[in-house]
């Protein structure tokens, strides 16, 4: 489904490069395949060993780094940043890399995520002093490390990241050195590549290939990489308890092109589709996807189902960006304007419509309704995930609890909202075992279950339930 129709977003990509020549031009090309996680917001922040500086701005990739600012970016290290905002908001102060200069040099940040506990430690912050240059929780990570009493800006850093709770890919960059940090409980992705001498990391592996940058390996939970002219380290800043890598970006976020933890997104999606078709046999005569992200679990479905896969829905890819809308009732057209149905393909046929995924029920109910005026003579929708009960205190704008229409309604009541003439959520179990896993170990299912890997603090709570 599409990011910016459905009311699900991620909040960030990150990409960083040490030791190449051309630095800002790799992050440049990195960001552009990470463009899906985040389309309000990049930037990018380069050093040449003594400086930092960047270039950042609201809006695109391809619109914000201009060949007279890609000039500006020499050195042979850079960070770079595509952000979607929710937690803290938008505007050009929250653009990240943030990059803060000191007397004792200057230091630029990279987050992918969301902490749970920042607007207890800016309170914290405030009291003692601090003053805030932004309102997006990333901040809080270089004042903690301003603050911190060790003498070694590693130490400083190890002592900062214990201090906060959530999900957190962390990308810091001083004139010398390269710091990657990831969650104790590993909730976003991010891994480490390299390209001759130098090394890179990514919130996903698709922005290897664009640049082919050979994988080494995941970041692990809990893990600081120190990557300087020495070369590059690993320290345990906190001991992992329990591995939670989030779902959804099997399930929707993340590009089909991309592994996460040694797993193919495309694989796990059509596996998750196979499921499906045993776990909701339908007569129908043929099978569609809702583009881009549910057509690997349409094959799959199709696959096991013995049903021919066709596309009866396409988008039109060069439509304005929907996101910028804010009223659902635009959002809602904004669905018309983005996708259609093939008549030719539907008319007369009983079609299984696959999606990844229930947010408002909205947009499914406007997909339904699609493939009925194009003659569709039944629509059975499958969803290769359960039904997102909860919202999400990690980074991805999943949208109030009130406003997930699975919250208080069941699977029947949905299915007569949106219009169809069945509908199936894949189960629990079904979603974990399509990615080869046994049991629940090893993810965060919080937003189908209600059980979060971390605390949620009390101000966290009353955010996520009262803004929308
Ligand atoms: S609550 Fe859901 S969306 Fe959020 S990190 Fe967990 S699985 Fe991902």
């Amino acid at each position: 489904m599409l990011a910016e129709i459905k009311g699900l977003n991620e909040e960030c990509g990150i990409f960083g490069v040490w030791g190449h020549p051309d630095a800002a031009q790799l992050t440049y090309y990195g960001l552009h395949s990470l463009q899906h996680r985040g389309q309000e917001g990049t930037g990018i922040v380069v050093s040449d060993g003594k400086t930092l500086k960047g270039v950042k701005g609201e809006g695109l990739v391809t619109e914000i780094f201009t060949a007279d600012a890609m000039k500006e970016l020499t050195g042979t290290a850079a960070i770079g940043h595509v952000r979607y905002a929710t937690a803290g908001g938008g505007g050009y102060e929250n653009v990240q890399p943030l990059l803060f200069h000191s007397q004792s040099g200057s230091l630029a940040l990279a987050h992918n995520g969301n902490l749970v506990n920042a607007n207890s430690l800016k309170h914290q912050l405030e009291t003692q002093g601090s003053i805030f240059q932004t309102s997006s929780d990333t901040e809080v990570l270089a004042h903690l490390i301003r603050r911190s009493g060790f003498a070694n800006m590693n130490d400083r850093v190890k002592n900062a990241l214990s201090m906060l709770k959530g999900a957190y890919a962390y990308l810091i960059m001083t004139e010398n050195e390269l710091m990657v940090a990831l969650d104790p409980h590993g909730l976003r992705p991010l891994s480490l590549g390299c390209l001759g001498d130098a090394y890179v990391v990514a919130s996903e592996t698709c922005a290897f290939d664009v640049v082919g940058v050979e994988y080494i390996r995941d970041i692990m939970p809990g893990e600081l990489l120190i990557i300087n002219e020495k070369g590059l380290t690993s320290e345990q800043f906190a001991v992992s308890s329990t591995k939670a890598m989030c779902m959804m970006e099997y399930v929707y976020f993340s590009r089909p092109d991309s592994n996460i933890q040694g797993i193919n997104v495309h694989t796990a999606r059509k596996n998750m589709g196979k499921r499906l078709a045993v776990e909701a046999p339908i007569e129908a005569d043929v099978v569609t996807g809702v583009p881009d992200s549910s057509i690997s679990a349409a094959i799959g479905y199709a696959e096991a189902a013995g049903i021919p896969y066709e596309m009866g829905l396409v988008k039109n890819k060069y439509v304005g960006r929907t996101f910028i809308q804010p009223s659902q009732a635009l959002r809602e057209q904004g669905v018309k304007m983005k996708l259609s149905a093939v008549r030719g393909v539907v008319e007369g046929k009983r079609v299984v419509m696959v999606d990844d995924s229930i947010v408002r029920g909205t947009t499914s109910r406007r997909i339904v309704s699609l493939l009925k005026d194009a003659g569709a003579t039944e629509v059975h929708v499958v969803i290769s995930s359960p039904p997102i009960k909860n919202p999400c205190f990690y980074g991805i704008d999943t949208a109030t609890k009130e406003e997930l229409i699975a919250s208080d309604k069941s699977v029947e009541e949905i299915r007569e909202l949106i219009g169809a003439d069945s509908l199936t959520f894949l189960s629990l179990d079904g979603m974990v075992k399509a990615l080869g896993q046994d049991g629940n170990g090893g993810f965060c299912l919080g937003c189908f279950t209600g059980n979060y890997p971390t605390e949620i603090y009390p101000d966290t709570l009353q955010y996520y339930y009262q803004r929308g």
